[in-house]
């Protein structure tokens, strides 16, 4: 399944990283692109990484974008209640 994760080299924080197989222990790792970066590859928790941060980002985006809590929960298949949640969060 292809999933877009979020992926940031630690040290740079360039998302142009690409995928560089897997580390012993089964993390999938990366290798930043970042010419003037010095780290050449790392593996990140995609436990970390996944769904709920992908969701957070992609409810704050929506928002932004003009739709309704409804809308969003809707196309997230979240609750309206976990959205209004976030968006508070995200209202610092
Ligand atoms: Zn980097």
């Amino acid at each position: 399944m292809a999933v877009y994760f979020p992926v940031q080299c630690p040290d740079c924080h360039s998302t142009d990283v690409i995928k560089y197989g897997k580390s012993s222990n089964g993390k999938q790792r990366y290798r930043c692109c970042n010419p003037n970066c010095l780290r050449a590859t790392f593996s990140i928790n995609l436990d970390y990484l996944g769904r709920d941060v992908k969701t957070k980002q992609k409810i704050v985006e929506m928002n932004l974008n003009g739709s309704s809590v409804r809308q969003i929960a809707r196309v997230l298949k979240i609750s309206t209640a976990t959205v209004i949640k976030e968006l508070k969060k995200s209202r610092k």
